[in-house]
């Protein structure tokens, strides 16, 4: 057991799923309405080394078996930290957490959900100040940048509410960075493996048109991990040639998808969902689905708890669609990619969309009332399945399904 701690840690328990058979508490999941993890650079001033706070009751304090709220927050400070590293130092919640024996974390920001399960209990892990401090020993253990480090756990729903709405404002801040950035105005894209613990073969491919799969990491966050840790689970990728400058594909993209992935897959298309999709992890934000009755996409995010105009949950999909497989028809994603052109190009963009969950379609209002098909697009308050859906999309004049949309060649 390293350094007194009561559980064991190391990249081998990476991969390790708790069961509700083995559950003995989770933090955030899709049965708490609040949590969020963030990471925050701040002046040396402002960061008092090593210390590990929690607000709100600690574990001795909740039923076993319950799901509760919580939210994680990391405040560092070092001479060649700048506000690029927030993103990447936050993201390592995922990997450390998930170092650590009898832990598990999935998704990120404001979607997080963590499992301790019975036998890390039963060697004495009682509170969640542990939690904390191995977080805090791993995070200076593996990034000599990091000069100073504290933690706060919050589990106070109240707190949480409280410092929610400025934690979604810097989320916030880090997609709009990207916007206005094209893949063809830069060399180098970037690649994370973070999530081979749970799909071997996936590799997330980020670049300015493209934010990761889990939505936590855009371009500018790629290119500062690359450059904290060399050698760490996010790497640079020269681009190469273009190859299909439609579907999006990369001869050095390709290069490293075969190298990453164990040769499993040798080619990506970046913009389409079909032949050579991108492949999915199971950390992704949203779904693009293809819904063959109307030859179109529809997108259902993670916090859409209903069905889906196919009848399936996103639970269910997430199933068919995770692993680290390319699956056509089929695309984890990060929301994020819905605002870049390039989304789905090869395949009709955001126009071939013929479903949304209506948060979505709000959330994104935008992008698709620039390309005229808002007021076109229904959600689960107009149709509830492939058959209604048809009558709807004919009913408005979907330019998709009236035929307006022509393929880009
Ligand atoms: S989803 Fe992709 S980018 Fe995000 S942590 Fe996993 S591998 Fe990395």
């Amino acid at each position: 057991m390293a350094d007194g701690f009561h559980a064991d840690m190391g990249p081998q328990y990476e991969g390790e799923v708790i069961r509700k058979e083995n559950l003995y508490i989770e933090f955030g999941g899709p049965k708490v309405a609040r949590k969020f993890e963030l990471a925050t650079v701040k002046s040396p001033e402002e960061v008092e080394n090593e210390r590990i706070e929690l607000i709100g009751p600690d574990l001795k304090d909740f039923t076993e078996g319950g799901s509760y709220p919580l939210a994680i927050l990391v405040d560092v400070a070092g001479s060649e930290l700048d506000k690029d590293a927030e993103a990447i130092i936050e993201r390592r919640i995922h990997m450390f957490t998930n170092y650590t024996e009898g832990w598990y974390h999935m998704n990120q920001r404001q979607d997080m959900w963590l499992r301790m399960n019975q036998d890390c209990h039963k060697k004495g892990f009682e509170s969640l100040r542990e939690l904390g401090e191995i977080l805090s020993f791993l995070y200076t253990s593996e990034l000599s940048i990091i000069e100073s480090i504290q933690i706060t756990l919050v589990t106070d729903d109240k707190k949480i509410e409280e410092l929610l709405p400025h934690a979604l404002e810097v989320y916030t801040a880090r997609d709009e960075r990207t916007r206005t950035l094209r893949d063809e105005d830069v060399d180098t894209f970037y690649g994370c493996v973070l999530c081979q613990s749970f799909a071997p073969t996936h590799l997330s491919v980020i670049t300015p048109d493209r934010i990761a799969n889990c939505g936590a990491i855009n371009w500018f966050d790629g290119r500062s991990a690359a450059k904290i840790d060399p050698e760490g689970p996010i790497f640079a990728i020269p681009k190469g040639d273009l190859i299909d400058p439609i579907k999006g594909e990369y001869s050095g993209v390709n290069k490293i998808e075969s190298e990453r992935s164990m040769a499993t897959y040798d080619r990506v298309y970046l913009y389409s969902a079909f032949e050579h999709p991108h492949t999915s992890c199971g950390c992704f934000e949203a779904i693009v689905f293809y819904i063959p009755e109307a030859d179109g996409f529809g997108v259902v995010n993670r916090d859409f708890k209903g069905e889906t105009v196919i009848g399936e949950t996103f639970s269910h999909m997430a199933g068919d669609t995770s692993g680290g497989r390319q699956v056509e028809g089929r695309l984890g994603t990060g929301l994020e990619q819905l605002m870049s052109p390039k989304f789905i190009q090869a395949d009709g963009g955001r126009k071939r969309i013929v479903w949304l969950p209506k948060e979505i379609k709000e959330r994104y209002k935008e992008a698709f009332e620039a390309d005229g098909v808002y007021d076109k697009i229904p959600t689960e308050e107009d149709v509830k399945n492939t058959d209604e859906l048809m009558e709807f999309l004919e009913k408005v004049g979907h330019p998709w399904i009236a035929g307006e949309v022509e393929l880009p060649e």
